[in-house]
């Protein structure tokens, strides 16, 4: 086995491998950019060297610097990861040459699947099921045309050098065609600096389903089963789950043995995973094939009770596979929820800042429930712009599909972040709905059922009423704190009431408040709006208030029970503010004022604040820097027409006209580095 190995990656995947090197007794080293100094997987590791400036162009992926690191280190052998250089058949290469051990494929299968058209051949070749459609390359808008005719639209254009959602469009006619294949080029061209384009069938509302691969040096090569990885945002991943709720152990089976047949083909070892679409009637196409390890790859470990990198690192040693195809055991339901620096109230855009806060749940692992989170980020770290926007894995386990949803669901309650932008309760919304608890999916779920973006949500008036009662509580304990505070002063010392109001989402409840009974629970009695109780009301059975919280900590548990309806129970995210609360639950963010019924009625008597008129004004979504400006002062512009670029973590965002109008003025310059909001333009 390796003395030492060096990870040639960042993040929350360089520390994860780690965490398996060290538990092997293999001495671990770092690489990392200027950006990186301070990042975690610097200090896990036992040692560390500087690659060089932040953009990963100049450090992670500049192939001589890694060498370099390499050789200074000592290290016997690389694991790449996924993304930067853990698809370079050239770093591969030039590692064998060094004599050091790449931890994954050979070679000739980097080469071979790394190329869409060259892969698909392949496949078809092994006898694998392929997507229909034109296996070569395509020269010009009107044979892209011809070739879409003969398929039958609508049609996948896509680039044969493409990966991470990149390069691809959807044509529905012969316009589209022609516009989607120009648009696919300079996108190639650009981000893979490779033009050639091929096209196939678009299936309509499939799932993504993947197998994953495992071989050895010695001509072993077994699947570990699939993971379902349909909830996608434009092509990309957000969460995924193992097994998928769609197959039935035929198909799996055939899956399986297809995905072990290709990468057989291609003389594979190490893990990797084949890519496959599946439509409705279960047919299912092969798209690609990913040599290395895969973002997702927590959820099959959670349900075979494997380690990949583990098995990664003995293969690449030359160890034989230690079990066979018929040793692998699916067991119980696992889930992934990528958390993402995208900001899902403003369309997503990425989201650069300060971690001010970043408490993951506790990692727990019982017969019955595992929770586990694969982060490379701490409370306090910089989310800076050059790096890819993912920060954490968040796995949930379960017996069935059902407890692994819960699981989740009490793992993202518990998870705090705050100071940027993130798909938290994007998440949240997902894990509570009903087509995904249904577990009827397609790539197309996010779009369908989101199809105006995220705007959070408002929780039904069943918890509406259960929050109220849970912050005219903590109402209480605020009021309690500063009385004894400000000790005797006068006006503080009027007794707290017990009767209070709560409005949020506009909605009032009265709430009385009983004495605190030993055990702290609070005896309660709620209606609707802000008056008096009917008899009936006043008479109706008290409900069991628990609210686990003291004024300072961010993180209430309500617990609600009376006679006959159970136990509520809900973990809320609580902020102070004047006369109530910020109450953060399941995607829903509330503002919760608790008054007394006398200065509600004041309150409601106040004009309501609305915010500035921003309609007229382009205003920057996220931090980054103004690249250019596409228009000029005077000019009139359509709806969807481009204004502005900015960069922000490593992309290039459009900021488009949201209605026709002409632009009085322009603000700001190409170069400038722009805060949140900044006023870009502004319109007549
Ligand atoms: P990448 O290399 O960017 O990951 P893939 O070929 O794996 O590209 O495709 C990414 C995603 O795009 C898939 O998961 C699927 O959602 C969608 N997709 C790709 N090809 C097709 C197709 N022919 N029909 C429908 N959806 C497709
Ligand atoms: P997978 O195919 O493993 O499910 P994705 O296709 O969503 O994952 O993302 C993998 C690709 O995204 C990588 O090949 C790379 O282009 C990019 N990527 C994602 N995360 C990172 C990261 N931490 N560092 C560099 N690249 C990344
Ligand atoms: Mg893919």
């Amino acid at each position: 086995m390796f003395g030492k190995i060096l990870i040639a990656n960042r993040g929350e995947i360089a520390c994860r491998v780690m965490k398996t090197a060290r538990r092997m007794g293999i001495r671990t080293v770092a690489v990392y950019s200027d950006a990186d100094r301070d990042a975690l997987h610097v200090r896990m590791a036992d040692e560390a060297v500087h690659v060089g400036p932040s953009p990963a162009a100049q450090s992670y992926i500049a192939i001589d610097r890694i060498l370099d690191a390499v050789r200074k280190s000592g290290a016997e052998a690389v694991h790449p990861g996924y993304g930067f250089l853990s698809e370079r058949a050239e770093f591969a290469r030039a590692l064998d040459d060094a004599g050091v051990v790449f931890i994954g494929p050979p070679v000739a299968a980097i080469e071979a699947m790394g190329d869409k058209i060259t892969s698909k051949k392949l496949a078809a070749e092994a006898g694998v099921s392929t997507v229909p459609g034109f296996m070569g390359l395509i020269h010009d808008a009107e044979e892209a045309v011809r070739i879409a005719r003969q398929i039958g639209h609508p049609v996948m254009i896509k680039a044969s050098a493409g990966g991470g959602g990149k390069g691809m469009r959807i044509a529905r006619s012969d316009a589209e065609v022609r516009e989607g294949f120009q648009s696919s080029r300079n996108e190639a061209a650009a981000s893979f600096g490779d033009d050639r384009i091929f096209i196939e069938k678009f299936i309509e509302s499939p799932r993504h389903i993947e197998i994953q691969v495992l071989g050895d040096r010695h001509g072993n090569i077994i699947h570990l089963g699939e993971r379902e990885c349909s909830i996608q945002r434009r092509n990309q991943k957000v969460i995924e789950e193992a097994p998928s709720p769609f197959l039935d152990p035929e198909t799996r089976a055939a899956m399986g043995a297809q995905a072990v047949a290709l990468a057989r083909a291609v003389g594979y070892h190490s893990a990797g995973t084949v890519e496959f679409i599946v439509d409705r009637d279960r047919n299912f196409y092969f798209l690609e094939m990913n040599t290395r390890l895969q973002v997702e790859h927590p959820v099959t470990e959670l349900v075979t009770g494997l380690d990949l990198v583990e098995l990664m690192i003995r293969v690449a040693a030359g160890e034989a596979l230690p079990f066979g195809q018929e040793d692998v055991r699916l067991d119980g339901w696992a889930i992934e929820c990528r958390l993402y620096a995208e900001d899902p109230y403003r369309n997503f855009l990425p989201s650069t800042g300060r971690l001010v806060r970043y408490r993951p749940p506790e990692e727990i692992r019982t017969p019955r429930a595992v929770i586990r989170n694969d982060t490379g980020v701490e409370e306090g770290g910089e989310i800076s712009m050059f790096y890819d926007p993912m920060i954490a894995k968040l796995c949930s386990w379960g017996p069935d599909r059902a407890a692994a949803i819960a699981v989740m669901r009490g793992a993202l309650d518990a998870f705090e972040v705050e100071g940027i932008g993130h798909n938290l309760p994007f998440c949240q919304v997902v894990m509570d709905h009903p087509r995904f608890v249904a577990g009827d999916l397609s790539t197309a779920f996010i779009a369908e059922e989101f199809p105006d973006g995220f705007a959070g949500v408002v929780p039904p008036p069943a918890v509406l009423a259960d929050l109220a009662r849970g912050a005219a509580v903590m109402r209480r304990a605020v009021v309690a704190r500063e009385r004894a505070i400000s000790g005797r002063m006068a006006h503080h010392t009027a007794p707290a009431p017990d009767r209070w109001v709560v409005t949020l989402a506009g909605q009032a409840f009265t709430v009385d408040l009983g004495e605190e009974e030993p055990g702290g629970a609070v005896l309660t009695r709620s209606w609707p709006g802000n008056r008096p109780p009917t008899a009936e009301e006043a008479a109706a059975e008290p409900v069991h208030v628990a609210v686990d919280w003291l004024p300072g900590r961010s993180l209430a548990r309500i617990a609600l029970g009376g006679a006959g309806d159970g136990t509520r129970d809900y973990l809320v995210k609580v902020g102070l503010m004047t006369e109530g609360f910020r109450l953060r639950w399941r995607g829903a963010d509330l503002a919760a004022m608790v008054r007394t019924p006398r200065a509600a009625e004041l309150a409601a008597l106040m004009p309501e604040r609305t915010p500035p008129d921003t309609s007229r004004l382009l205003l920057c979504p996220m931090p980054g820097i103004l690249v250019s400006i596409a228009v000029e002062a005077g000019q009139e512009v359509e709806e969807g027409q481009p204004l502005a670029t900015v960069e922000a973590m490593k992309m290039e965002n459009i900021l488009r006209a949201e209605r026709r109008g002409r632009v009085a003025r322009i603000n700001a310059a190409p170069g400038d580095s722009l805060a949140v909001d900044a006023v870009i333009m502004e319109f007549e």
